[in-house]
């Protein structure tokens, strides 16, 4: 039984809901104990805000020092990330490997950031002068998703107490394991108790972190849940709302001379982390014709020959979904394509093993009707096939997410026309819609966010701007029908 509740430095029980984790590739219970009821989550904001009043007040340069520690330490614990989070949802080893060094590299990443974006600027004037500065908001709730359980919490967490905020973190129910971990790596890095609490559960304790005493909300996940947060903080414009959400992303392919590198970005694109990025592509627009035909012929081959397995198999390209009900899901929604007139180019399948795992699957919609503007967060590549590159545009643009996009394309005039067109805030060219880099802000408009990017531009949610004019002493003010 794991202790679910981190308040002041201490770990205790939860007096909340049992609550157990399966590892979606064995079914092995891999995390266990009860999440924190309401009374715990309460406390947690309290200890927060006590933290707050010293933290917020340490020079910038104290608590820089403290991140600086923490990335070090995140660096100590990689493999135990890595290993973690794998058994926790299922993510092969090559690809947590990669969270844990992301974790890691966003530190320095948060830095530049907090200096560039969330920094003083000073002015001399005739009265004396003027200054900006920033300050931090209080207490944030971080909200993480489960597919990258440690590198998205992460990533409101290191540029929100970098900006001298305190954070209450409710980990992600179907990934909780790494929690622990940047709880540890914090401690050793000297953050002060009370700075970092974490309140494991599932929507209730969630649900109570929403009423507590906050005074942000910072949240990774599903556009379903972020839309609930946002009505449920309607008429609150004092409480600060990071949203990122999900998206329904598209990639158009457009005549460029290598086929075979067009399937290998768009099968990336499509079947990187078994779907579940948020920035994959869920849908291909192609020519009608014979470039498109061998481009998806292309696509087929590359889904046949995935290398799909559990964690820690050699070699494997692929994991299961995160649950026995995300492959059911999976399986449903490629169930009603279907019978809305997709054609079934390779069929999503689960497989024999049981647990998450599903093949990779292909469903051709041109001709299907009212198929609706969802994601599903899995290996499932829709493919529509247009006549004109203006008719791939209009496609590409008929969603209400705006996340991810791209364009695999050797001609520049189109690449300016989709740079210009796509309604996207991460647009690639010729390269994998679910490759972003750190050291970018990372969000998109419509559904998948509330215009609050993160990555860089974290720091921007982070603070707010202060802004000062300053005179050593008071003097007298003469104005236009002003008695003197
Ligand atoms: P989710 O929305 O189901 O859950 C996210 C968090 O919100 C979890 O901690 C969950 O417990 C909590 N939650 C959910 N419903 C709640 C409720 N009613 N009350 C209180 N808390 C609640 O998301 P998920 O399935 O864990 O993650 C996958 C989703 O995240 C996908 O839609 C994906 O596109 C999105 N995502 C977005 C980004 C991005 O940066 N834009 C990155 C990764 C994932």
């Amino acid at each position: 039984m794991a202790s679910a509740v981190y308040i002041d430095g201490k770990w205790t029980d939860g007096h909340g809901a049992r609550l157990s984790n399966t590892c979606p590739a064995t079914g092995e219970i891999v995390w266990e104990g009860n999440a924190a009821d309401a009374d715990q989550v309460s406390k947690a904001t309290a200890s927060a805000h006590k933290a707050f009043r010293h933290w917020s007040r340490l020079p910038q340069s104290d608590r820089t020092a403290v991140m600086v520690r923490y990335a070090d330490e995140i660096g100590k614990r990689t493999e135990e990330i890595a290993t973690t989070i794998s058994r926790d949802m299922g993510k092969v080893l090559w690809e947590t490997r990669a969270e844990a060094a992301t974790m890691k590299a966003k530190v320095a990443v948060s830095i530049t950031a907090q200096n560039e974006r969330a920094g003083s600027k000073y002015e001399q004037a005739a009265f004396g002068s003027s200054h900006l500065t920033h300050r931090a908001h209080g207490v944030m709730a971080v909200f993480g998703p489960f597919n990258f359980p440690g590198h998205l919490p992460n990533g409101h967490i290191v540029p929100a107490l970098l900006a001298g905020n305190t954070c209450v973190f409710k980990p992600s129910e179907l990934a909780p394991g790494v929690a622990a971990l940047i709880a540890e790596a914090f401690d050793a890095a000297g953050l002060p108790d009370g700075c970092l609490n974490i309140v494991h559960g599932a929507r209730e304790t969630g649900g109570a972190l929403l009423n507590a005493e906050i005074n942000g909300l910072l949240f990774t996940g599903s556009a379903n849940t972020g839309v609930f947060f946002h009505k449920h903080f309607a008429g609150r414009p004092d409480v600060i709302l990071a949203l990122e959400m999900g998206g329904n992303n598209p990639l158009i392919i457009w005549d460029p001379a290598d086929i075979e590198a067009a399937a290998d970005i768009a099968a990336q694109s499509s079947f990187l982390t078994t779907g579940q990025r948020c920035s994959c592509a869920r849908r291909i627009i192609l020519p009608e014709g014979k470039f498109g035909d061998a481009v998806i012929e292309a696509i087929v081959a590359r889904a046949k020959g995935l290398k799909i397995g559990a964690w820690d198999e050699d070699g494997v390209f692929m994991g299961p979904l995160v649950s026995e009900g995300a492959a059911q899901a999976a399986t449903d929604f490629q169930m009603m394509l279907s019978k809305a007139g997709g054609k079934s180019l390779r069929r999503l399948k689960r497989m024999d093993r049981g647990g998450g795992f599903v093949t990779a699957g292909i469903i051709d919609v041109t001709e299907a009707h009212h198929i609706p503007d969802e994601e599903l967060f899995g290996p499932l590549m829709q493919v529509v096939r247009v006549k004109t590159f203006d008719d791939a545009l209009i496609r590409a643009n008929a969603t209400r997410y705006g996340l991810s996009g791209g364009l695999i394309s050797d001609d520049d005039a189109l690449w300016v026309s989709a740079h210009q067109e796509m309604r996207a805030g991460i647009l690639n060219r010729n390269r994998p819609t679910a490759g972003a880099s750190g050291a970018m802000p990372f969000g998109g408009p419509g559904l998948s966010g509330n215009f609050r990017p993160g990555a860089y531009y974290a720091a921007d949610y982070c603070a707010w701007p202060q802004a000062s004019q300053v005179s050593d002493k008071s003097t007298r003010m003469g104005a236009q029908g002003f008695p003197e």
